[in-house]
């Protein structure tokens, strides 16, 4: 049985606690929602628990399709034991279907179904507002070098055809995601932070609904449902 020791972090949506193990960290998530880097705040009844046990759910079909990620044990309803990584401040974007800031950015319609996925990075950091970053900037700032953003690029289409098969299956179209890459101490590259309607758009496949954060980004209503709708539809 692992225990929470000391906490090592507290972010918008979860807290992260060391254990007696230096390679493994507890995660738990929070009911806590932000969105537009901080400016809106408020709270999602039910929601740590959906993006918790949702996240370790899809961790774990991406492992079996060869992505490695951080999940290790999940202890509760809110709590995890992951892999302790060293996170890459990079937030790794992938399209399926025009929205949000890349709608915004190039003036065009949310909706239009690309031929292939995007691919692209943010630099995470709050201060400058998590800003585009050029794969050649990341590695000129030695964020990553030409190879890693290579295998990055990799695990992240791999996570995109799996991810999109599996939502689909489920009624569920994949709009777009954020995935956030770390190193173990040994190097090696995993899929760390979270996988839910929190970093996803998922849209109904037969009504086009908003089934994602989007409901509390744009105050949709039904928010707390919808987040267990998703749930119940991928728990299977
Ligand atoms: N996203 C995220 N965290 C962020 C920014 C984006 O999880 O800090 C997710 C978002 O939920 C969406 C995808 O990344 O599924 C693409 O987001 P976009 O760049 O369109 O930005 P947004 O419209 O969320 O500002």
């Amino acid at each position: 049985m692992m225990n929470k020791l000391e906490q090592i972090y507290e972010g918008k949506a979860k807290k992260v606690f060391k254990t007696e193990d230096p390679e493994l960290l507890i995660v738990d998530y929070k009911d806590d929602a932000t969105a537009f880097n901080g400016e809106k705040k408020g709270q999602i009844a039910g929601k740590g628990v959906v993006n918790n046990r949702m996240s370790n759910l899809l961790m774990q079909m991406l492992e079996k399709k060869g992505v490695p990620t951080h999940f290790v044990e999940e202890i509760s309803d809110r709590e995890t034991v992951v892999k302790a990584v060293t996170i890459m401040p990079l937030e790794v974007i992938v399209r399926n279907i025009s929205a949000g800031s890349f709608a915004k950015r190039y003036g065009v319609e949310e909706g239009i179904v690309f031929d292939e996925p995007t691919f692209e990075v943010s630099y995470k950091n709050d201060d400058l507002g998590d800003p585009l970053m050029c794969e050649s900037h990341a590695i000129a700032l030695g964020i990553v070098t030409a190879e890693e953003i290579d295998q990055v690029r990799k695990y992240a289409f791999m996570v995109n055809d799996a991810l999109k098969e599996f939502f689909l299956a489920v009624g569920l179209k994949l709009v777009d995601f954020k995935i956030e890459f770390g190193k173990t101490s040994d190097g090696t590259i995993i899929l760390a932070d979270e996988i839910s309607p929190d970093t996803c758009r998922l849209w109904d496949v037969e009504t086009n609904k908003k089934m994602d954060k989007d409901r509390f980004r744009r105050d949709l209503g039904d928010v707390e449902e919808t987040y267990q709708e998703v749930f119940e539809r991928i728990k299977g």
